[in-house]
């Protein structure tokens, strides 16, 4: 019988990276920190990772205190359900729970676009459904992708207040 040494290596499928941008929010706890730590965290899903400034904004459609946001790009070789996976992993260890819509949270991660794929899954939809109405989301955004918005749209959300933190 033949060495097992002699067998061939499988090397599997190989997929290309895509470039995915997730919103980062929080406002419970200490938000800023909570926001830093998770776009480190974010760094470990895929390679050339960038981050926005921080930003504060008051919480659309509830009460609560005001959020810190920011928006990360990173190249990833997970397919967008195994990343919504992984973000939803770190909102868990972050502490977040979920008691009704919209509530104040530890942790939010949001998958705001992922390359030009369009999901529209029970789970998952991408790019995502509010993206276009929230300045939390388009402006860190444009910081660090200005192709990737529509001037158009940031005008018509000059009305939100957002703050460069
Ligand atoms: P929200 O962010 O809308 O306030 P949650 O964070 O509680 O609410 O997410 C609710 C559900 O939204 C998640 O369980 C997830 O399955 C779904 N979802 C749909 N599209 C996306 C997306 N692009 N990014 C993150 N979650 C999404
Ligand atoms: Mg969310």
């Amino acid at each position: 019988m033949a060495p097992i040494t002699d067998v061939p290596t499988l090397t599997p499928p190989s997929r290309s990276a895509v470039r995915a941008y997730i919103a980062i929010g929080a406002n419970l706890g200490d938000a800023q920190q909570q926001v830093v730590t998770a776009a480190r965290d974010l760094q470990r899903l895929g390679a050339a990772w960038v981050c926005s400034s921080l930003y504060r904004t008051a919480p659309q459609g509830a009460s609560g205190p005001d959020y810190v946001n920011a928006v990360v790009g990173l190249d990833t070789l997970l397919t967008a359900p195994d990343l919504l996976d992984e973000l939803q992993r770190l909102e868990l260890a972050a502490g977040r729970e979920r008691p009704y819509p919209n509530a104040p949270r530890t942790l939010d991660l949001d998958i705001v676009l992922y390359g030009d794929a369009r999901i529209d899954s029970a789970r998952l939809q991408v790019p995502h459904p509010r993206m276009w109405s929230r300045a939390f989301v388009l402006v860190p955004l444009q910081e660090i992708s200005p192709t990737r918005v529509d001037a158009r749209h940031l005008h018509a959300l000059a009305d939100q207040a957002i703050r460069r933190i």
